[in-house]
């Protein structure tokens, strides 16, 4: 019945390569790596490289390693290697055995580069950065051999000793793969595989002053974890050569079964920008209040905006896996969590720009209660109860002194159904110095009550209600998307394609069953779009709620 099914995975051409290594025998079983750099909080993109990599282990009942890629100390922090574990769990994956790190192979990685260098295959180079870039040549013009290319291996290896040591300054000298300097692939012009970086590390500490670069340590950390299917995005294409070489030149990867790279396209979302260094210009500017505020697009965002891990999964196998290049709409996302929502989020009314209503004829001196189901499709969920009584509110924009036709809501001298409700009647209202409507006042017809009354009573339209003197205050942060440009990483700057409207905050009252609203479940507020509680400030007695997603596509 749910729209939100993830156990049936379509194919893809990935999966067609998996199944092709399983028939020939290539590979018994299927192992795979989610490869996150811990240096921002993982996004939506990210979610899709979650899925593949996680989903394809499930569903071949192989293996699915969290390897931290952390060879860049200076950007790198505990902080994000703790939210990164928790958002792939929150998606519902676990991966095998313990969490990896690059870094636990640094002392591997140092003797493969030694074998390298032992090789003939590895020099220290001394040109400095911008030296590098002038040798390297251009996608026209072929580079030019380094003038220590040719450094006896004997030689290199005491320099890269001296290296490790410390014996050199940052900048001063590198450790260079020796490969071909007119290669029409730049990553293969002789490529920087060791750099000097007095950084500490968060997990090796200070043991280390030099640092190997991604595409050395990614191939040797994938080939070392025995990983079959090493799944990455498609700018890594041309880094397949390299990373191919390394291993081809080291003893210990010689299996021809051993790990290779293919390359899907990345995720690219309308009006969505997916680099984590600019999400995290945004943090840092203040822009947004955090990597979790619920504009943004991580997943820890999304989560605090309301969105659900399964809806998040659906949106990944809706988008497919291929090698094409695409830009999707956000509509996309929304219609996942929309669905799901609908098909399981309770029920609940909330007034959000509330104005007073008083039913003169309701002369009872206790509150009523009516009944109300908690989701409409759904039995089993229950049936909550509202108070009802003389005053109650409902939204300003539902009720007009006047109005045609088309608008079927409260208009003075008609009649508009309370939803779960009874029939009312406007007979006048007060206003404030400006002209606005404080005060609606009403008679309601008792023999009305229930959500699909046969009372024959021919009343177009239905709205929403809380009672007053039951009604809990609530903030609602009503949001709008962060850019207003479908391609907001095209602009020069964040600051010309920020969208100034992204986040309204309002005042208004819910029904008092949600006192305690969890902010891990999401409502439908009748007739207003789905909202959760937000986990940092709403707690009971100062609630406040989440927009997550319009009930319909708005544009
Ligand atoms: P960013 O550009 O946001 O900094 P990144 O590629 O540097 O991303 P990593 O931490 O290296 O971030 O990414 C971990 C894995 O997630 C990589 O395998 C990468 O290819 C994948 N990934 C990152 N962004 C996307 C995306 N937009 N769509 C699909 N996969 C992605
Ligand atoms: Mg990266």
């Amino acid at each position: 019945m749910s729209h939100v099914d993830n156990e049936v995975r379509p194919s893809n051409f990935i999966r067609n390569i998996i199944d092709e290594d399983l028939a020939s025998g290539k590979h018994n079983s299927v192992h795979t790596r989610f490869p996150p750099e811990p240096n921002g909080y993982l996004h939506i993109g990210h979610a899709k490289s979650i899925c593949l990599n996680f989903g394809i282990a499930q569903d071949y009942k192989g293996q699915c390693n969290l390897r931290f890629d952390d060879t860049n100390p200076e950007k790198e922090d505990i902080d994000y290697v703790n939210s990164i574990q928790e958002d792939v769990k929150w998606l519902g994956f676990q991966w095998d055995g313990d969490v990896r790190y690059s870094s636990n192979y640094f002392d591997a990685l140092y003797g493969y580069a030694v074998e390298l260098i032992n090789k003939g295959l590895a020099y220290v180079c001394f040109l400095n950065a911008e030296e590098t870039r002038e040798y390297r040549g251009t996608l026209k013009e072929p580079g030019r051999n380094s003038p220590y290319r040719d450094t006896p291996a004997a030689e290199n290896l005491a320099l890269f000793e001296k290296m490790r040591d410390g014996g050199f300054k940052e900048g001063e000298c590198v450790l260079r793969a020796k490969i071909d300097m007119a290669s029409p692939f730049m990553c293969m012009r002789d490529p920087v595989i060791y750099r000097v970086k007095f950084a500490h590390h968060h997990q090796t500490g200070d043991k280390w002053c030099i640092y190997p670069m991604y595409d050395f340590t990614h191939c040797i950390s994938d080939a070392l974890e025995n990983i079959t299917h090493s799944l990455c995005t498609l700018e890594f294409q041309d880094n397949r050569r390299l990373y191919d070489w390394v291993l081809d030149n080291l003893n210990d990867f010689q299996a021809p079964n051993r790990t290779r790279q293919y390359e899907f396209s990345r995720l690219n979302l309308e009006y969505t920008l997916m680099s984590k260094r600019k999400l995290n210009d945004l943090v840092v500017r203040g822009l947004v209040s955090g990597w979790d505020d619920p504009r943004m697009p991580t997943i820890a965002g999304l989560r605090r905006r309301g969105y659900t891990p399964a809806s998040i999964r659906e949106f990944c196998q809706r988008i497919g896996v291929t090698k094409q290049d695409n830009l999707v709409e956000v509509g996309m996302l929304e219609a996942c969590i929309r669905e799901d929502l609908n098909d399981n989020a309770p029920r609940a009314m909330a007034v959000i720009r509330p104005i007073k209503v008083i039913i003169e004829n309701f002369t009872k001196p206790e509150l009523e209660y009516v009944k109300a189901p908690v989701h409409p499709n759904i039995e089993e969920m229950g049936v909550r109860e509202l108070a009802f009584g003389r005053e109650i509110y409902i939204d300003a924009a539902d009720f007009r002194e006047e109005a045609n036709k088309q608008y079927k809501r409260l208009v003075l001298g008609a009649e508009v159904r309370l939803r779960n409700a009874y029939v009312i009647r406007a007979e006048r209202c007060d206003k404030d110095a400006d002209g606005n409507v404080t005060t609606v006042y009403c008679t309601y017809d008792p023999e009305t009550l229930g959500q699909n009354p046969s009372d024959g009573r021919k009343v177009k339209g239905v709205i929403h209600w809380v009672e007053a003197t039951t009604a809990l205050p609530a903030e609602f942060r009503l949001y709008d998307r962060l850019f207003s440009d479908a391609n907001p990483a095209a602009a020069d700057t964040v600051d010309e394609v920020l969208n100034p409207n992204s986040l309204q905050i309002v005042h208004g009252v819910v029904e008092a069953p949600l006192a305690n609203a969890s902010a891990d479940q999401a409502y439908q507020f009748e007739r207003e779009g789905y909202f959760c509680a937000d986990r940092k400030d709403s707690r009971p007695g100062n609630l406040v709620f989440n927009l997550t997603v319009q009930l319909r596509e708005s544009f």
